[in-house]
């Protein structure tokens, strides 16, 4: 059964003891976002990363035409080129893919996004982000069959050829449900999802299927959109989401064995 692992890209994420972990196996996805990668690359160029928070209080990045070149420069080129060697370093041919090859992420452009400003509701002009419909499985089992490992990361491409920025959280989701995984992980710089973001020791250690709605208002930010991304794959049926620390050793292992927030 394929494992998908999605890795966080926020600053306090560590790559190296996941890579470590995984390199043995051949039964995996691995899935990134690169959100502090992006932030650096935009200072570096003069293109900030700009946010907005919706009505409903999920926090995303406003993609207009030239932040969407700094994610493509960010997370296809620097981040995915950096995974892919670090698993050649440890004996695993890879290969990267963006969301855009062999059409494996399919997406809406988000239409008629708000966000709320000084406690007003406006329109989000000039935005190429998008929802995420589906992922095709046909170019991730080729390689797999062929003994490679795929890494996959945003953007996602629409069905009229348009690039879009889409979440990492809920594009594991979709690759999780398109390959029939048995589990999702999804590593970041938490130990979960914690009952009091400020108290590493308040880790929800289970949540149910038919309860997401209730942990939902917990996760501030962008936790809030691992917690969707965990309710569409079990709702894509796949059996178990972990949400998980990506640091100390074998955080693949302790993830699968269930230490952090399980979703089932
Ligand atoms: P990554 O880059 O690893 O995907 P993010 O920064 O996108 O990570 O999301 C994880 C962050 O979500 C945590 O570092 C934390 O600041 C924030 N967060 C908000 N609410 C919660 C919560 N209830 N439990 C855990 N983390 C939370």
């Amino acid at each position: 059964m394929t494992l998908v692992v999605k890795v966080g890209g926020a600053a306090g994420n560590t790559l190296g003891p996941t890579l470590d972990d995984l390199a043995p196996r051949s039964d995996y996805v691995l899935v990134h976002g690169g959100s502090e990668e992006v932030d650096r690359l935009g200072d570096s160029l003069g293109r900030p990363s700009v946010f907005y928070t919706s009505p409903s209080g999920v926090v995303s990045r406003k993609s207009d035409p030239a932040h969407l070149e700094v994610v493509v420069l960010a997370l296809a080129g620097k981040v995915q080129t950096a995974i892919v060697s670090a698993l050649a370093a440890r004996g695993v041919r890879a290969v990267g893919l963006s969301g855009v090859d062999g059409g494996l992420l399919s997406a809406r452009r988000k239409e008629g996004a708000r966000e709320v400003v000084d406690g007003r509701v406006l329109r989000v002009l000039d935005d190429w982000s998008g929802t995420i419909d589906s992922a095709d499985p046909a170019v991730l089992r080729a390689l797999l069959a062929a003994g490679m490992v795929p890494v996959v990361g945003p953007p996602a491409i629409t069905a009229a050829g348009e690039v879009v920025n889409v979440d990492a959280d809920r594009a594991a989701a979709a690759v999780a449900v398109a390959v029939g995984a048995s589990d999702l992980l999804l590593l970041t710089n938490v130990p979960g999802l914690l009952r009091d973001p400020k108290d590493l020791t308040s880790v929800i250690r289970q949540v149910d299927r038919a309860s997401v709605d209730e942990v939902l208002p917990l996760a501030a930010g962008r936790m809030r959109k691992k917690v969707l991304a965990a309710q569409d794959a079990l709702r894509g049926g796949v059996p178990r989401v972990v949400i998980a620390s990506s640091s100390g050793p074998s955080p693949v292992a302790r993830a699968l064995d269930g230490e952090g927030t399980v979703f089932r």
